[in-house]
């Protein structure tokens, strides 16, 4: 069954711990990223693991393979769990970061940022794009090449990802929204249930419960739609086809 990872996307240190403590034995994975890093630094991750949390390091490291190696072995002394790279540093970045990672923590490839709609990529890359979810595709067959433990996509493409790594590689899709919520700066979106029936294993979820009123009820919310679709793949028949990832307004 797919696992629920919580963004701590907070300013400071008190107040994701605070999250992390309220949500107590509900919460067991948290991600933190750039902005509490920067601002805590090690302390942060230490002090997730000294509750016995599992901790999702999102640096989205993109730099020249050797720089980005020794920031992975830096980040393995940390004792986290996942790491991220971007998948558009190339096959040498990620191997080079594969091999300092050396099993000792999962690095997962980030693809197309889930913030990015077709024409925000096709200015970056300066050409047209068939679909977004080829490329996404054709990145993760980069990330599987250079040995990667997995890949972050949005719950939209989750579905021909999962045709194609299979049980290689992990998928991990962070926006995430419950219904009627505010999809914010996210462009490619779709409930817990959509994005676990699209075959997403890990779903990164952060302002749909940071930002609810009552983020112990809102995680219970996710989880109980994860669970229920999980349900129903399990009773379905073989070969059928659990559902498609949709946006969370028309669906
Ligand atoms: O608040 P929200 O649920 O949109 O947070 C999503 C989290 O996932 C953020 O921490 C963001 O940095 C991260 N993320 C993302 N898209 C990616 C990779 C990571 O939104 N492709």
């Amino acid at each position: 069954m797919a696992e629920v990872i919580v963004a701590l996307d907070y300013a400071t240190g008190e107040e994701a711990l605070g999250l992390v403590d309220a949500l107590g034995s509900a919460g067991d994975f948290y991600k933190v990223g750039l902005e509490l890093f920067s601002r805590e630094g090690p302390e942060v991750v230490e002090a997730l693991t000294q509750r016995d949390k599992r901790v999702f390091l999102d640096l989205k490291l993109h730099d020249i393979p050797n720089t980005v190696a020794r920031s992975v072995s830096a980040a393995r002394e940390l004792g986290v769990d996942f790491l991220t790279v971007h998948t558009t540093g190339g096959v040498p970045m990620m191997a080079a970061a594969a091999e300092a990672a050396g099993g000792a923590l999962t690095l997962l490839g980030v693809t197309v940022l889930t913030s990015m709609s077709v024409p925000d990529v096709e200015a970056v890359w300066g050409r047209e794009l068939d679909s977004l979810r080829d490329e996404v595709v054709r990145l993760a067959g980069l990330a599987k090449e250079a040995g990667v433990g997995g890949v972050v996509a949005s719950p939209m493409e989750a579905r021909p990802l999962k045709r194609l790594v299979g049980s290689d590689l992990l998928v991990v899709t962070p926006g995430i929204r419950l219904r009627g919520d505010d999809h914010h700066d996210q462009a490619r979106f779709a409930t817990p249930a959509d994005a676990t029936d699209a075959g997403a294993d890990y779903l990164v979820v952060g302002r749909s419960i940071t930002r609810a009123p009552d983020p112990v009820e809102a995680l219970a919310l996710v989880r109980g739609q994860v669970e229920r679709s999980s349900k129903s793949q399990d009773g379905a028949r073989p070969g059928a086809q659990a559902g498609t990832a949709t946006d969370v307004t028309g669906a």
